[in-house]
């Protein structure tokens, strides 16, 4: 994890065309109006906005109008600060742009140490989830190429500084495995190589352009998501979306169900609050937002 270089919030201010405050952004938000002719500079911080524009911004929700501090909220410090997603990104990129909109409430300020502290309890609560929505955590769906599992390891073998010890008649039946397959996996493989292997007669481990056609196929997956693949978050969302409970979920997975969106936000905040002990949260962020559950 990297820290970031520059502070998180700009805090800059982008008023309507009456003067009133529509928002807070960065100072690369300002300069995308002002780029367009669709704002007139007031100061170094603040735009006034040349359109009429639809809505109110965030100009009823107080927690979008505040000066945001750089700081951890978890710790204080103003060192090592990294962005941290409150309800990881893996589930909410599967909620639907309404839920997106709001994302930067879910987005707050942490110092790596504090990050790395909380992960780990973060990561026990995916696990809970994991066993409550059958939902593995490396996802569902995926297909293992027998037939690369083996080619790859033949080519493995193959190029491997110890394979003047293997018997030739062993060195033999792995590189017909591994040309048997390159040949049946043509497509998978890059130009060069693919231009190589329809040239072959038989594959020899000791002209470089074999080696390269080796190598790659080495590097190969042999386990790769399938059409019906779905990861972790999908399942989990899914799930909540379709209000679809088992009898395999614990009260809370099945009231997080029941809620909805809303609630699985509502719970990862919660756990956020429980087990991170932020004591420097900006003001008006509460664990229940919006407050109506919209
Ligand atoms: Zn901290
Ligand atoms: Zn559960």
């Amino acid at each position: 994890m990297q820290a970031r270089a520059k502070s998180v919030y700009e805090n800059c201010t982008v008023l309507d065309i009456d003067g009133n405050m529509l928002f807070r952004a960065s100072r690369k938000r300002l300069d995308w109006y002002l780029s367009r002719n669709l704002a007139t500079e007031i100061n170094d911080t603040t735009i006034q906005l040349s359109f009429v524009n639809k809505g109110t911004g965030r100009s009823t929700e107080p927690f979008y109008l505040q000066d945001m501090q750089n700081i951890c909220v978890v710790c204080g410090t103003a060192d090592g600060l990294t962005m941290h997603h409150v309800v990881p990104h893996q589930y909410r990129q599967h909620m639907g742009t309404a839920i997106k909109s709001h994302s930067s409430f879910d987005l707050l300020p942490v110092c790596m140490r504090c990050h790395d502290q909380y992960e780990r309890h973060a990561t026990a609560f995916k696990k809970h989830l994991e066993q409550c929505f059958q939902a593995p955590l490396e996802g569902r769906g995926w297909i293992d190429r027998r037939d690369i599992h083996q080619g790859a390891r033949a080519a493995a073998a193959l190029l491997s500084p110890h394979v003047a010890k293997i018997p030739e008649e062993r060195r033999a039946e792995l590189r017909q495995t591994a040309q048997a397959v390159a040949q049946a996996r043509v497509l998978l493989f890059s130009d060069s190589a693919h231009t190589c292997i329809e040239s072959w007669r038989n594959v020899d481990p000791e002209r470089s352009e074999h080696r390269e056609v080796l190598r790659e196929l080495c590097e190969m997956e042999a386990r790769v998501p399938g059409p019906d693949f779905k990861s972790h978050g999908e399942i989990v969302v899914g799930a909540v979306g379709g209000a679809q409970s088992s009898c395999a979920m614990c009260a809370e997975c099945k009231a997080m169900v029941a809620g909805g969106f809303h609630a699985l936000m509502v719970s990862w905040r919660s756990h956020f609050v429980l087990h991170a002990r932020p004591a420097h949260l900006p003001q008006h962020w509460v664990a229940e937002y919006p407050p109506s559950g919209e």
